[in-house]
């Protein structure tokens, strides 16, 4: 016996690389191109090193009712957590705790199955389709929760919230997460099923549409009973999750409507403009709801593109995933980023 076989043995979740060369394109972890809003800068400057001897305020205030404004609902029905993913971590720690099997789709975030393993909560990954559309009817059988990323990533494509509703009415004994990390980049968000059901938690971020990954802001919107619930999780390991200037720069950022809603408006546009330019070099992809692409070439295989891109340092993600192991996902950056990428492309496809 020693003390290794107590250890909690895991295989983490493995995050996209942070490269750091003055002359790359980073196009490989879904960040947003363009810096948060100006008022964040601002109040980032002008904030006061003295407040940070005091704790912050454990429910962070300034930060849940910004959210709760910002999205019409109570304070009461907003979680707050350090990104999204210590959000969702919480709540598959909160509310799958039975022995029935939690479903999410086999292709989809990758971080799903770890949290299952990491709290020994049993799961089962129905198969999208071969065009990568999420089977409604494979979420109609007895479960212990379900996890549905929309849109969903690595794919891009959303469902809408009559289907996301057909679920939560399919299974109301079980907690239904619908995480929508990329959604305002074209999906239909399920917050307004949150005030119907009472088994439905919506999951959204601020490090893509908010430029804010480096602050690390992550919030659930839900029935007060779920959100309490969660809280009271929380607090049993954490309860100073939210630091205090996530919590004052968070609130900023929902202040300025207009900002976040032209740069959301570029990089639609600029996805849609660079989709067909890839579709005319070779690339198929879906249709996109959110800030990437995913990209198949027609002769290339992804890896070759992938590893050359890499060595012209323009960064995109790869999966070494059965089923989607020919493909890449490209986050869409600035024009001056894809036309970088393009012209990379150009040259290895040549
Ligand atoms: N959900 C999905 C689908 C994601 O792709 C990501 C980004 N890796 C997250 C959640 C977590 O993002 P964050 O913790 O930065 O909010």
């Amino acid at each position: 016996m020693s003390w290794e076989d107590n250890v909690r043995k895991m295989d983490p979740y493995i995050p996209g690389e942070q490269p750091d060369f003055p002359d790359m394109v980073k196009l490989n972890t879904n960040e947003n191109p363009y810096p948060p809003a100006p008022g964040v800068r601002k109040l980032l400057a002008e904030l006061d090193a003295d407040r940070l001897k005091l704790y912050p305020k454990p429910d962070a205030k300034e930060l849940v009712e910004a959210l709760a404004k910002a999205y019409g609902v109570d304070v009461k029905n907003v979680f707050m957590g350090v990104g999204s993913d210590d959000v969702l971590g919480t709540a598959f720690l909160t509310f799958f705790t039975g022995d029935k099997p939690v479903l999410f789709p086999d292709i989809s975030y990758s971080f799903y199955p770890v949290w299952a393993k990491l709290y020994r909560i049993p799961f089962e990954t129905p198969a999208l389709d071969e065009n990568f559309c999420i089977v409604k009817e494979d979420y109609m059988r007895e479960n212990g929760g379900i996890v549905i990323s929309n849109p969903n990533a690595p794919t891009s494509i959303a469902v809408s919230m009559d289907f996301i509703e057909d679920i939560a009415k399919a299974n109301p004994d079980s907690v239904v997460i619908v995480d929508e990390a990329y959604v305002d980049y074209g999906g239909e968000s399920c917050i307004p099923l949150t005030k119907k059901y009472d088994n439905v938690l919506v999951v959204q971020t601020f490090s893509k549409s908010r430029s804010m990954a480096g602050m690390r802001i992550g919030f659930a919107i839900g029935n007060e009973k779920l959100i309490s619930y969660m809280f009271d999780v929380r607090n049993s390991y954490n309860s100073y999750t939210m630091n205090y200037p996530s919590i004052m720069c968070g609130a900023e950022a929902l202040k300025d409507k207009a900002y976040f809603e032209e740069t959301t408006r570029k990089i639609i546009a600029t996805r849609e403009k660079y989709k067909k330019i890839l579709c005319e070099i070779g690339f198929d992809c879906p249709d996109s709801c959110s800030n990437f692409l995913f990209a198949e070439h027609k002769t290339m295989a992804a890896k070759v593109i992938f590893e050359k891109l890499r060595e012209k340092h323009v960064f995109v993600r790869y999966f070494k995933t059965p089923r989607i192991d020919n493909r890449l996902r490209i986050t869409i950056g600035t024009e001056d980023e894809m036309e970088k990428l393009v012209s990379a492309l150009k040259e290895i496809l040549a």
